[in-house]
This record gives C-alpha cells, sequence and structure tokens, in this order.
C-alpha cells in the first residue's frame, strides 16, 4: 500500500509524531514504536516483532480483533456510495445502526452521533445542562462524578475525573462538577458489611451536602477502567439507582470502555439491572475501525428537546462535523454483526471467567499479586508490596512487568501510573475473540 522503507518511515514519526501518553526523551537514543499490521489478536510493529495484543489496540478498543475484511468492505461500499453529509440531516447507516443498537439497550431510544468518547460524555452533560435550565430555572446544573473514574480528555470531561494526574496540570477546571468516593472494596473506606450499600449511600451524603436541587446527574462507569478496573461490589448498583430516582438526579452511565461486549453483555450496566437515562459510547462500537461514538437516551430525555416547538431555543444547539461521517455506523453495523454471528458474548464470559480462574491462581505463586477483578474480558491485578498493609509496590515494578511482557511478545497495560496512593493495577482487555491458548500465554 505505501511503498516507503518502513525504516524510513519510523525516522518521519520519529521527526514529527507527537504521541498519546508518551513522555518523548527516550526516543532520542531509542526508536518509538510503530504498529504496521494487525490480524486476530496479533500485531506486528516496524521491525516485524509479533505480539499478543492483550490491550486490543492500546486502550479496550479493537473488541472484534484486526483485519475483519468484512467491516472494511462495508465501509469501501458506503464511502463510494456516500462518504459524509452533516447537519440535520440522517444517513442510511446511521438509521439502521441506531436502530440495531437500540434492540440491544431496551428502555433507551435516541441516538446522539459524535466522534469520542469524551465528545459523547460533554453531550449527556450538555443536555443534563439544557433540561436544568429548561425546567429547573437554572438549577440542577451540578453533575457527580466518582473518585478514580474518568470521562475524557476535553476541559470539561477532565472537570468529571477522579484521577488527579489526569487534570492537575490542566486547570482551572469548569465548575459545576462534583466527586463522590471511589467503591473499590479492596481499598476499603468503611469498615461494614453491606459495602456496595455504603459506598453508594456516600453519594446520598454528596447529593444531601450540594443541596438536592442543584444536582442534575451523576456519571459513572459500570465497571471503572483506566482507575484500576474496579468492579462495584454487590448492592451498590440498586442502591444507586434507588438514589438517582429519590432525588430526581439523572443517571448517566459511561460505557466508552465497557461498551459493545467488552464485560460479556451488549453493556456493562446490563449486569446490575439499571435504568440509565444517558449511556455513552465509544471504543468497542465499530471496534476502531471507523472513528464512531454515540450519546444513547431516552424518549422521555428527547421530548424534553422535541416538545414545545414554540420556544426557539427549545433543541439540542450542538453538532459534531464528523458526527455525520457515514463510516462510522456503516463499521458499527458490521461489528454488531460480527458479535452476534459469531457468539462473541459468550466467548467473553467464557474467556473472562477462565482468566480470572488462572490470574487467582497467580496469588499462590506470587506475593506481589494483591487483589485480582474484572468483568469479561476485563480484567485488573492490582501489585503490592505487602498484602496486609496494601502499600502499592514501587511504580517502576508495575512497568517493570509491563517491559517484561512486551519482551516476551505480549503487550499488557498498567493503570493508575504516577500519583502515590494510585496504586499499580495490571489491565488486560484482548480481543473478544481470544481463546484458552491467548489466556493461558497472557497469564
Ligand atoms: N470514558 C472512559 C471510561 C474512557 O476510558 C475514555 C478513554 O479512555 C473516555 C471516556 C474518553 O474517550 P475518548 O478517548 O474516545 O475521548
Amino acid at each position: 500500500m505505501y511503498d516507503n522503507d518502513i525504516s524510513d518511515v519510523v525516522a518521519a514519526d520519529k521527526a514529527h509524531v507527537w504521541h498519546h501518553l508518551t513522555q518523548h526523551k527516550p526516543f532520542e537514543t531509542s526508536d518509538p514504536r510503530v504498529i504496521v499490521e494487525g490480524k486476530g489478536i496479533h500485531v506486528w510493529d516496524a521491525k516485524g516483532t509479533r505480539y499478543l495484543d492483550a490491550v486490543s489496540g492500546g486502550v479496550w478498543t479493537v473488541n472484534v480483533g484486526y483485519g475483519r475484511e468484512s467491516i472494511a468492505d462495508a465501509v469501501r461500499e458506503q464511502l463510494v456510495k456516500l462518504n459524509y453529509f452533516a447537519g440535520s440531516a440522517g444517513s442510511i447507516p446511521g438509521a439502521l445502526f441506531s436502530e440495531k443498537l437500540i434492540e440491544k439497550m431496551p428502555g433507551l431510544s435516541r441516538v446522539y452521533y459524535c466522534n469520542s468518547g469524551s465528545e459523547a460524555n460533554e453531550k449527556a452533560f450538555k443536555m443534563v445542562r439544557q433540561i436544568a435550565h429548561k425546567r429547573y430555572g437554572g438549577k440542577k446544573t451540578k453533575i457527580l462524578f466518582r473518585e478514580r473514574d474518568y470521562h475524557g480528555t476535553t476541559i470539561a470531561a477532565l472537570s468529571a475525573c477522579g484521577q488527579p494526574e489526569r487534570h492537575m496540570q490542566y486547570g482551572p477546571l469548569t465548575p459545576g462538577f462534583v466527586e463522590v468516593p471511589h467503591c473499590l472494596e479492596y481499598r476499603k473506606q468503611w469498615d461494614v458489611e453491606n459495602y456496595g450499600e455504603r459506598a453508594a449511600d456516600a453519594i446520598e451524603e454528596v447529593i444531601l451536602r450540594e443541596g438536592p436541587d442543584t444536582v442534575g446527574a451523576i456519571c459513572l462507569e459500570p465497571v471503572t477502567a483506566g482507575g484500576g478496573v474496579i468492579v462495584p461490589p454487590k448492592g451498590y448498583w440498586e442502591r444507586v439507582q434507588e438514589i438517582c430516582k429519590k432525588y430526581d438526579v439523572l443517571l448517566h452511565i459511561d460505557e466508552v470502555v465497557c461498551g459493545v461486549g467488552r464485560t460479556g453483555t451488549w453493556f456493562g450496566y446490563q449486569h446490575y439491572g439499571i435504568k440509565p437515562d444517558f449511556v455513552t459510547m465509544a471504543k468497542g462500537v465499530a471496534s476502531g475501525y471507523a472513528a464512531i461514538a454515540c450519546c444513547v437516551t431516552t424518549e422521555e430525555v428527547f421530548n424534553l428537546f422535541k416538545d414545545d416547538a414554540e420556544d426557539p431555543l427549545n433543541y439540542f444547539r450542538d453538532i459534531s462535523t464528523f458526527g455525520g461521517c457515514t463510516a462510522g455506523p456503516a463499521a458499527a453495523l458490521e461489528n454488531l454483526a460480527i458479535i452476534e454471528r459469531e457468539g462473541l458474548l459468550e466467548n467473553t464470559t467464557a474467556m473472562g471467567d477462565y482468566c480470572l480462574e488462572k490470574l487467582e491462581e497467580l496469588k499462590d505463586k506470587h506475593a506481589v499479586v494483591g487483589d485480582v477483578r474484572g468483568k469479561g474480558l476485563f480484567l485488573g491485578t492490582e501489585l503490592v508490596a505487602d498484602r496486609g498493609t496494601k502499600e502499592p509496590v514501587a511504580e517502576k515494578l508495575a512497568q517493570k512487568v509491563v517491559a517484561e511482557c512486551g519482551a516476551q511478545g505480549v503487550m499488557i497495560g498498567v493503570t493508575n501510573r504516577s500519583l502515590p496512593g494510585f496504586n499499580n493495577t495490571l489491565c488486560l482487555s484482548p480481543a473478544l475473540i481470544a481463546t484458552k491458548d491467548n489466556i493461558d500465554e497472557i497469564v
């Protein structure tokens, strides 16, 4: 496809590309990693080294694996027919994908297209704010978020971020976002039996402190990703739902990582029988074959923007230039079809359980393994210097494990890198096509 010499490509990268999440100083004496090919669960770098990718493209994205010709064909066909039209017009793949998606999300009915997880979350934030202005006279504009959760890289999304290292040098942040405590039982904040309920009660305490008439919504990850792969304890979600109902607080579930199969159900929230008002998604929607993100909501929310047509301001005054690109929903439609055709939700549950079992066995072999947790093919292994005190391992140790895995041909991830108190959790999220052999190799 490109006839450049690969060493020239690497040189061009080194000279001109500013990589995400990267300190570039080491590239003065080494080359950046350039990935050139992917097939199934494997990728190859510019040097021809093959890796088992246990992080689905680095950030939990390539759910159906690499090299899917049927997705490429669907995108090509669509692009040749109509690549783009934006504004108030719809498109064939946009309509068909939204219909298919909504079939998987009982209780929700409207899909708003955009380009990234951050943007999808900000769409929901804007809808919440507009509802506050329209319905509550400018009150109920506050949005709660949880310690350790992450909702994106734009300034408002960062203002709703429970990982200080992500935003500490990017202030001033946007006002109106308020943090509630995390719910990781391994790092207990309350010594009680019903930990899940207690952690959820902490949300009620914040609502009461802020004033229920000021709080419009709460945004939560169903299973926290970058904050340490945190599966909320039993009883948590039921209580969260009750609290939202009690105080008329809209429930926004950020499925940017968990969405579209990662945890073994279509969406992470579906493990818990909760009824969200907003669900946002991005990464796995088209498995990285095209940029697409969605903010999905209920007919009830939608109607607040539809009714009262006499009011010239009563519609969602928002646009996303590339939210109208047809490649996204065309890829997403085929992505969903693959997951159904190949039974990937079932495989995710089976392989996730198997992986969790194997990771648990590591506890017997390595004192450094403090906690193992996850749902489906979304797993975390928290490393500690001392199991009794749960003191985190030195940051460099987790990095060393990641580097050693890489040297042995397996790419894994690590969360919570650089702040004391934010612990070192190794992260696994292979494609949903993973086999037992793949899991064995990763573990
Ligand atoms: N929400 C969660 C839970 C995420 O993990 C991420 C990214 O990792 C985002 C939102 C932001 O998505 P994006 O990077 O597509 O803007």
